[in-house]
């Protein structure tokens, strides 16, 4: 994976999934991950969020394998993955960044108050916002 800061592409059908996702998901975190190549999101795979608590994502690692089987198959990568948070905003909570692994994407949905959506990479350590490109 490469690209550094380069923001992230996404088509606005993905958008509008993703916020609808989480809406749905609502009280819950949705959670899923980002299919493609470099910094340019392909497909959006949502999963089951096995984390018992409300305020947090865990993917179900069966859904995270097939994403990565399907998406080998395809000539893809999981290049990230993208969780919600019912009551704030696309910012990155201390969570996040301690669970974060580098190389990889993160797209936050946030719906306080109201929709908005975020691409995020960890920098030595901190997040940093990458720029969003909706085609
Ligand atoms: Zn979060």
């Amino acid at each position: 994976m490469d690209g550094g800061a380069a923001p992230l592409t996404l088509p606005a059908c993905l958008v509008a999934a993703l916020v609808a996702e989480a809406t749905a998901a609502a009280p819950r975190e949705a959670c899923g991950l980002l299919v493609g190549h470099g910094h340019d999101v392909h497909r959006i795979v949502p999963a089951a969020n096995v984390d018992p608590s409300p305020t947090r994502y865990t993917i179900d690692p069966a859904a995270h394998f097939a994403a990565l089987r399907d998406a080998r198959r395809d000539g893809l990568a999981v290049i990230g993955a993208y969780h919600s948070h019912p009551a704030g905003g696309s910012r990155p909570s201390p969570a996040d960044t301690a669970e974060a692994a580098p190389d990889f994407l993160y797209v936050i949905v946030g719906l306080v108050p109201s929709p908005a959506v975020a691409a995020w990479r960890l920098v030595d350590g901190n997040f940093v916002g990458l720029g969003l490109v909706r085609t």
